[in-house]
C-alpha cells in the first residue's frame, strides 16, 4: 500500500503544485487563489473540477499533515504561498515525480500518453524510460498497471496515492469525521460529455459493447464494454476478498470514505448533472437537485449506521447471556433503475458499504455513464476499487449478476423484471429486496383550496415527465369540487411541457426510453376506445422523444391507464361521491406503493390514510421520499425495505450468541 493516502482534492492540489513548480517557476510558490485556479483548469485535468478556496485550503491542511506541502511568505509579498515537498516526503526522483504528477492530474493513462503529457515536466529519452519509471513506482506501490480493456492496445497506469489499489485495505486518511446527524432530504424524494475517464477502474471488460445515446438528440455519447459472465465472476472474487478487509476497518474509516464521496459529488455536481441530463433526458436542474439531496442522504446513513451495527444484549443473568451482533451480508448486488440514478443507487450502496459489505453495482443501461461516474468518484474518495465495482450491461448482464453467487440482491425496476429477479434469487436461495413500480393515487377532498391542490397534484404527476415510481398516476376528485378542480388541473398541467434537458429553464426534459411514447399512446387509445375524453395532450408525433402532459376524464378501472403503471405524463381524473368510494378505488390496484390525500382536515386525512394499503402515505404531499423513514412497497410494488434504520438493517445479518459461563 502507498505510504500515504490522499483524498481526491489533496491529490489534485499536490499535482498542481508539482506542475506549476516546473511549468511556471517564476510564479511559484502559489497563492491560494492561484492554486484554486490551477485545480479548476479545464485543460490537462481529468476530471475537471470546480473547487472553492475552502476545499483547496482543507486539502493543503491534509498535505501539510502528510508533510507533502508547506507554506511561507516571500520577502516583500503579503500573501501566503504554498509549495510541495514531494521530493523528500515521498523520496522520489524527477522522473517519478513527473509521472505521479500527470497521473494525479489526469487519471489512468497509458505509458505512451504519459510520455507525451509529462514532456513539459521531465524529458524522457524513450518510452522504455517511462516504463522503467512506472515499474519503480509500482514496486513502491505508488502506481499500478490496470488490466488491458478490450479494444485497447495498451494497458493504463493508475496512481495509488489517492486511489487505494485493488484489494487494498486503504481508506482515506481519517481526517474527516462523520458530519453531524441531519435528516434533510429533497422535497421530491426521488426527484430531488463524454464522461472523461469516469469509472475506468470499475469499467467492464467483456467483448460486447453497449452504445449510450442521448435520448433528446439520438447522438451517440459513448460506447462502453459490457461485462460478460467471466468478468462478473472475476469481479465477485475480488469483491469477496476485499469485503473482509473493508468490514474489518474501524467504522470511522469507512465513514470517512463515504463522506469524502459525498463531498466529491458536491465538487463535481455540474459534471455529474450534465452526464445524467445527457444520457437520461432528465433536466439538468432536476439532476442537480437530486445530487444535492443525495448528499444529505449519505450524511444521514453514515450517522445512523453505527446504531444499527451496535451489538445488543438480550438477556443477562448469572446463568446465561444472550447477545446479538450484526454482521455484513457479504457481497451485495445492486441492480438499478435509471430514473433517479443517484437516489436509487446510493439508497442501497451507501448503507451497504457503511455496514461493511462490498457492492457490485449494475446501473441501468440508460444511466450507465452516471453509474460509472459515481463509482469513479467513490474510488477517488477512498472506497477501495474492489469494494465497489460497476457491472456494465443490459438485462442479460443483470440476470448473470443475480445468479453469480452474490449474497443479497437489491433490485429497483419494473414489476416484470422484479419477478424474474425474485425467481432467480429463489433458485439460489439468496435474499432479495425489490423496489418496483406503482400506480399511485391521490384523492382530492371537497374542502381544499382548489387551485393550490391542483398545482400540487400536477407537480406530483408531471415532475420528471411522470417517470417516478411514486409519481401520482391517477386522481380521484370529490364531486363537490369536480368541475373547478378539472379546469384548474388542466391549466396547471400545461406548465409541465417537455423541453431541452440541458436548458435550465425547461420544466421537463424528454422521456428516457425511446419506446415510452408509444406505450403511453396505447394507454390513451385504450382509454378513448372505452369512453374517456382527452382534455389536454393525448397525442405525439411518431418517433418523438417525449409525450405532452395529458389529462383524461370519464375514465374507469377497466382502462389500462387507471390500472397499469404509465411512467409518463398521462393522468386520468375520476369523480367520486365521498371518502369511502375514494378509498375503495385507491386500494383497487395490484400496486401498493403510495397514496395521497389533499384536505384541510388532518383528522379526516389521517383516518383515510390509516386505511390505505400502501407502504407510504401522504397528506397534502405526493411523489416524495425521505431517507429518515422506511420506503417499502406492498403487493406488486415490492419486497423489503430501504431507507430509514430498517433500510440500513437490510444490509446486516444478526448473529445470536448464547453464552453460558462454566460452573
Ligand atoms: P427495468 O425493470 O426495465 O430495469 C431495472 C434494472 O433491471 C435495469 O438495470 C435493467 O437493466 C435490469 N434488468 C433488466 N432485465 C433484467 C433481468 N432479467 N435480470 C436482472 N436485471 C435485469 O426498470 P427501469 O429501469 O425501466 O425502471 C423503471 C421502473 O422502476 C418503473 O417501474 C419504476 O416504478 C421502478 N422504480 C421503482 C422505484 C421504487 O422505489 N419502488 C424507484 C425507481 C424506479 P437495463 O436497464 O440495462 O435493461
Amino acid at each position: 500500500m502507498a505510504p500515504v493516502q490522499l483524498s481526491a482534492a489533496e491529490a489534485r492540489v499536490l499535482g498542481c503544485l508539482i506542475e506549476k513548480s516546473l511549468t511556471t517557476p517564476d510564479a511559484y510558490p502559489l497563492s491560494l487563489n492561484s492554486l484554486r485556479l490551477a485545480c479548476n483548469q479545464t485543460t490537462n485535468r481529468d476530471p475537471v473540477v470546480s473547487y472553492d478556496e475552502a476545499t483547496v485550503d482543507a486539502a493543503l491542511d491534509g498535505l501539510r499533515a502528510h508533510q507533502l506541502a508547506a507554506r511561507g511568505k516571500t520577502y516583500g509579498e503579503r500573501a501566503i504561498k504554498h509549495r510541495h515537498l514531494v521530493d523528500d516526503g515521498l523520496n522520489v526522483d524527477a522522473a517519478e515525480r513527473a509521472l505521479l504528477c500527470v497521473l494525479m492530474l489526469r487519471g489512468p493513462q497509458t505509458s505512451g500518453e504519459l510520455k507525451t503529457r509529462a514532456e513539459r515536466l521531465h524529458s524522457f529519452a524513450a518510452l522504455a524510460d517511462v516504463e522503467d519509471t512506472l515499474d519503480r513506482l509500482a514496486t513502491r506501490e505508488f502506481a499500478v498497471r490496470l488490466d488491458r480493456r478490450p479494444g485497447q492496445k495498451e494497458s493504463r497506469w493508475l496512481e495509488l496515492l489517492s486511489v487505494p489499489g485493488a484489494g487494498s485495505e486503504a481508506a482515506p486518511a481519517p481526517d474527516r469525521a462523520p458530519a453531524p446527524v441531519d435528516s434533510a432530504h429533497g422535497e421530491h424524494g426521488e426527484h430531488g460529455a463524454p464522461a472523461g475517464h469516469a469509472g475506468l477502474l470499475g469499467a467492464a471488460a467483456g467483448p460486447q459493447t453497449l452504445e449510450i445515446t442521448n435520448p433528446a438528440t439520438g447522438a451517440l455519447l459513448r460506447e462502453v464494454a459490457v461485462d460478460d459472465e467471466t468478468e462478473i465472476e472475476a469481479k465477485l472474487r475480488r469483491a469477496r476478498a476485499a469485503q473482509a478487509r473493508w468490514a474489518a476497518l474501524p467504522y470511522e474509516r469507512r465513514a470517512a470514505a463515504l463522506l469524502a464521496w459525498r463531498d466529491q459529488l458536491g465538487a463535481d455536481i455540474e459534471e455529474c448533472a450534465r452526464i445524467t441530463a445527457e444520457e437520461t433526458g432528465k433536466t439538468i436542474g432536476a439532476a442537480r437537485n437530486e445530487i444535492r439531496a443525495v448528499q444529505d442522504r449519505i450524511t444521514w446513513f453514515v450517522a445512523h449506521a453505527p446504531a444499527v451495527l451496535a451489538p445488543r444484549t438480550a438477556t443477562q443473568s448469572d446463568a446465561i447471556e444472550e447477545r446479538i451482533t450484526y454482521e455484513p451480508r457479504g457481497v451485495v448486488a445492486h441492480i438499478s433503475a435509471w430514473n433517479y440514478p443517484y437516489f436509487v443507487g446510493l439508497n442501497s450502496i451507501v448503507p451497504a458499504l457503511a455496514c461493511g459489505n462490498a457492492v457490485l453495482y449494475k446501473p441501468s443501461e440508460l444511466a450507465t455513464l452516471t453509474g460509472l461516474q459515481l463509482v469513479d468518484l467513490a474510488h477517488r474518495s477512498g472506497v477501495p476499487v474492489d469494494v465497489l465495482q460497476t457491472i456494465v450491461g443490459s438485462g442479460p448482464t443483470g440476470a448473470a449478476l443475480v445468479s453469480s453467487g452474490v449474497d443479497l440482491v437489491c433490485f429497483t425496476g419494473s414489476v416484470a423484471t422484479g419477478r424474474r429477479v425474485a425467481v432467480s434469487a429463489a433458485e439460489h436461495l439468496i435474499p432479495v429486496q425489490l423496489e418496483l413500480g406503482g400506480k399511485d393515487a391521490a384523492y382530492v377532498c371537497d374542502d381544499v383550496d382548489v387551485d393550490a391542490a391542483a398545482e400540487a397534484v400536477a407537480e406530483g404527476a408531471f415532475y420528471h415527465g411522470g417517470q417516478s415510481c411514486c409519481a401520482v398516476e391517477r386522481v380521484y376528485v370529490h364531486q363537490a369540487i369536480w368541475e373547478r378542480f378539472v379546469t384548474s388541473f388542466v391549466a396547471a398541467a400545461t406548465h409541465w411541457a417537455p423541453g431541452d434537458p440541458l436548458d435550465a429553464a425547461s420544466a421537463n426534459g424528454v422521456l428516457a426510453r425511446a419506446q415510452q411514447p408509444e406505450l403511453l399512446q396505447e394507454q390513451v387509445d385504450d382509454a378513448i376506445a372505452k369512453g374517456a375524453r382527452v382534455l389536454l395532450g393525448g397525442m405525439c408525433e411518431p418517433g418523438a422523444a417525449s409525450y405532452p402532459p395529458t389529462v383524461l376524464v370519464d375514465v374507469d378501472h377497466s382502462m389500462t391507464v387507471m390500472r397499469d403503471e404509465s411512467f409518463g405524463p398521462v393522468i386520468g381524473l375520476m369523480r367520486v361521491r365521498d371518502d369511502d368510494e375514494a378509498l375503495a378505488l385507491v386500494d383497487d390496484s395490484s400496486y401498493g406503493l403510495t397514496a395521497a390525500i389533499f384536505s384541510r382536515d388532518r383528522e379526516r386525512a389521517e383516518a383515510f390514510l390509516a386505511r390505505c394499503d400502501t407502504g407510504t402515505v401522504y397528506w397534502n404531499a405526493s411523489d416524495r421520499t425521505s431517507v429518515t423513514v422506511p420506503w417499502s412497497g406492498r403487493r406488486a410494488s415490492g419486497l423489503g425495505v430501504s431507507m430509514g434504520e430498517a433500510g440500513i438493517a437490510s444490509f446486516v445479518r444478526p448473529k445470536a450468541w448464547h453464552l453460558r459461563p462454566s460452573s
